[in-house]
């Protein structure tokens, strides 16, 4: 499954003169399709809070989760309900970028995960195919007070501390 073409970046605007400049519009960074994804702003900090999570299902460090695996998750990870549960994770990483025009935001992507993964367990196949795997998703008890102030604490997993 390869995912592209989703989003009009300036990069491809720019390629057929829609805009003048391929520059995002937030950091002046090359806008590309990887860079909205994982790379600027608040899709920085999801794109973490995601590598986190899948890092802790791999149990590897998140610096060995490529941001490639969200444009082209060309990966295999034994057993098949891990690899389903990750491709699940970077689905609706993906799903969350593509909803409408509306401002992004780790709380609300965090929000959204919650709710997608409650409508997912509420379907039983849906459920056996990636086991309990999505329980990473739950908040570690530390996390019942957080508030966007701490999410500089997000980039590791804090239940390994
Ligand atoms: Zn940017």
């Amino acid at each position: 499954m390869v995912i592209h073409d989703f989003t009009p970046t300036n990069d491809r605007l720019a390629a057929i003169n829609l805009t003048e400049t391929n520059r995002c519009g937030t950091c002046e960074a090359i806008d590309t399709t990887q860079h909205g994804l994982t790379q600027c702003g608040e899709s920085k900090l999801i794109w973490n809070w995601t590598r986190a999570r899948i890092a802790a299902i791999t149990r590897t460090n998140p610096f060995y989760v490529p941001e490639t695996w969200t444009l082209r998750p060309d990966f295999l990870i034994w057993p098949s309900q891990r690899h389903k549960a990750i491709m699940w994770m970077l689905a609706h990483l993906v799903d969350y970028h593509m909803q409408g025009q509306r401002r992004i935001s780790l709380l609300g992507y965090i929000d959204f995960m919650r709710r997608s993964r409650w409508k997912a367990d509420s379907r039983p196949t849906r459920c056996t195919a990636v086991g309990n795997y999505r329980s990473i998703l739950d908040p570690p008890s530390s996390w019942t007070t957080y508030t966007p102030q701490a999410r500089h604490t997000l980039g590791r997993p804090p239940w390994k501390s």
